[in-house]
């Protein structure tokens, strides 16, 4: 599972906004300027038709908790 849900960061993190793209995901970060350090990304290849990537971020030196942080995009803090 992906940490950056409960992120203080995924609001505006460059990294999340990467990986929205790759799940096609419409992009909610409207400013996705933070530059994290050091996160992983675990990519799984799904046996699906057609085959199917599952990007997950699943370490990252940056993060600090926020439980729910992603539910809140229209807060501003
Ligand atoms: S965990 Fe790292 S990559 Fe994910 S939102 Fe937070 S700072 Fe960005």
């Amino acid at each position: 599972m992906c940490i950056c849900i409960n992120c203080k960061y995924v609001k505006n993190c460059s990294m999340y906004n990467l990986i929205e793209k790759q799940h096609q995901k419409i992009i909610l970060l409207s400013q996705p300027i933070f530059i994290p350090y050091s996160s992983i990304i675990n990519i799984n290849i799904l046996n699906t038709n057609p085959t199917r990537l599952d990007w997950d971020l699943v370490e990252c030196i940056s993060f600090i908790e926020s439980p729910g942080k992603w539910l809140h995009y229209n807060d501003n803090n």
